[in-house]
């Protein structure tokens, strides 16, 4: 018997990948609602309380964008979007409309479980405080005093490299994408100019990562955006 480790809102219209969702969370302790439609799914949402959303993008009646949309006007539940590959537009403004993080059809029970505790735990620190000091291997970030610290040696950011940096702390674990991540540096005005981005996650990189052609903290999506590690032992297919 495993402990029960929350509440999740299932929200696809497959029954196949229904099963294998369902088989995989229950074998994790996870209990499970179910919406095979997207009115449905907002119904329960709002009924039974759940702890994250599993959110299927294409839904035979309201799409999953329109459902985030929703979802945000009075939640701040998690929602993990599952896309199919011909939606990975769709995926990235499921993101911007308040989204937490995706899945890539087909995707392993490994990374969706690891998705759903990032996600869990991101709930559970919202409702406390800032954590000062951020901790990933050698790298340590003090909101506090805005240092930045590889292997206890203080290595020195401009201020835009450190904004940049204390986004993806804030976001660590979860997928940021471009759009947002320009919006949050530099500004709204500054959405569609992601050459910055690139430019200044390189000095980042280049700065803090042992290696940055193969970084180990900040993390690519292709198409999408960035992501911050948090669980080094974490494998990515
Ligand atoms: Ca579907």
């Amino acid at each position: 018997m495993t402990a029960d480790s929350g509440l999740v809102l299932l929200i696809e219209d497959e029954p196949q990948m229904r099963r294998f969702l369902r088989i995989t969370l229950q074998g994790s302790g996870y209990r499970l609602a179910e919406a095979a439609s997207g009115e449905e799914g907002l119904t329960q949402a709002a009924t039974r309380n759940p702890d994250v959303v599993l959110l299927d993008l294409g839904l035979p009646d309201i799409d999953g964008i329109e459902i985030t949309k929703r979802l945000r006007e009075w939640t701040q539940i998690p929602i993990i979007v599952i896309s199919a590959r011909e939606q990975e537009e769709d995926k990235i403004r499921a993101l911007d409309v308040g989204a937490d993080d995706y899945l890539t059809k087909p995707f392993g029970a490994g990374e969706l479980l690891a998705r759903i505790r990032v996600a869990l735990r991101h709930a559970a620190t919202h409702h406390g405080s800032e954590e000062p000091l951020f901790v990933l291997d050698n790298l340590k970030v003090d909101i506090v005093k805005r240092q930045v610290f590889l292997d206890d040696r203080e290595i020195h950011l401009t201020p835009i490299e450190y904004r940049l940096l204390t986004v993806l702390v804030r976001y660590a674990g979860k997928v940021i994408t471009h759009g947002q991540l320009m919006k949050e540096v530099w500004g709204p005005a500054y959405v569609t100019q992601s050459h910055y981005l690139r430019i200044y996650m390189a000095q980042l990189r280049h700065k803090l990562e042992a290696d940055p052609a193969r970084p180990r903290f900040f993390i690519n999506e292709p198409g999408v955006g960035y992501r911050l590690r948090v669980d080094m032992e974490e494998r990515r297919s």
